[in-house]
């Protein structure tokens, strides 16, 4: 299977390097992206790529073919002023993105979100200082270092002999009705298995039995890791929680294909929730 959107194994992490100050500065192979407010910096063609500037920023993100790869955030700017390029929301273009640029990208958005808004130390609430690159913020006062964190989610295709369980969430926007795969939070103490059990009963009111892992998505919008799963329901009666969903349904192969005629929008090419729904419609 291809990796899924905003992964890549192209871009070597090299995490070794975080801490050689000497070579990050001194490479002379370096380029970096931009982010402004969590938009990304592209070029105007189409479809566009990534705007890559010689030289360093703030955030070492790794290498790629034979380039230190580094990205810095102008957010303090009331406005981007840059020579060329936009800025544009990174989910909007991703899916006609080169892969490796919509990887990178992700990581810088997901990396400078998380600086942003981790400016205090839980511990002693005292202020924090990105160290390593910044991979790590060190705080000066009690000494404790923290990390970058990834919201774990369940996202998972639920099926019942040949049909497929859809629903459309309260947060999806009324006009595009969106039908999509079912997903939530993974609380602490939790398995996967038993979240995506837990899940599909709190939102549909449907029972799940086997499990099995599908694949995964780093998802930056804003702190997210998509786990995928495909899901065996035991039970049929659909009995919605109106406060997340409002609407479910099972729908056959052949509604799902059809979609645009029965007057019903699928997930956005750049989710694991298409991956998934074009998975279970190619089998
Ligand atoms: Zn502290």
């Amino acid at each position: 299977m291809t990796p899924t959107p905003y992964s890549s194994p192209a871009l070597d992490r090299a995490a070794h390097l975080r801490e050689d100050a000497d070579f990050l500065a001194r490479t002379p192979h370096k380029r970096c992206v931009t982010l402004w407010r969590g938009q990304v910096l592209v070029t105007q063609a189409e479809p566009p790529a990534a705007l890559y500037v010689a030289g360093g920023g703030e955030l070492f993100l790794g290498l790629h073919e034979g380039m230190a790869v580094f990205a810095r955030d102008i957010a303090g700017a009331e406005v981007p002023t840059v020579e060329d390029g936009v800025f544009r929301e990174l989910r909007g273009i991703a899916s006609v993105l080169p892969a490796t640029d919509a990887a990178i990208l992700a990581t810088a958005r997901g990396m400078f979100h998380w600086q942003a808004t981790h400016r205090f130390c839980p511990s002693c609430a005292g202020a924090l200082v990105t160290t390593r690159a910044g991979w790590v913020l060190h705080c000066n006062a009690c000494g404790r270092e923290h990390f970058p964190r990834t919201d774990a989610a369940v996202i998972m295709l639920v099926t019942r002999d040949d049909r497929v369980l859809l629903g459309q969430a309260q947060k999806f926007p009324v006009e595009r009705n969106m039908y999509s795969t079912l997903a939530g939070f993974v609380e602490p103490g939790e398995a996967l298995e038993d979240a995506v059990r837990r899940e599909v009963f709190e939102e549909v009111g449907v029972r799940v039995g086997a499990v099995a892992y599908f694949a995964s998505q780093p998802w930056p919008f804003p702190a997210s890791l998509m786990l995928g799963f495909r899901a065996e329901a035991i039970s049929d009666e659909i009995v919605l929680d109106p406060g997340e969903m409002r609407d479910a349904q099972w729908f056959t192969r052949e509604q799902v294909r059809n979609h645009k005629a029965l007057g019903f929008n699928l997930p956005p090419h750049d989710s694991i929730a298409r991956r998934l729904l074009d998975d279970w419609l190619a089998a």
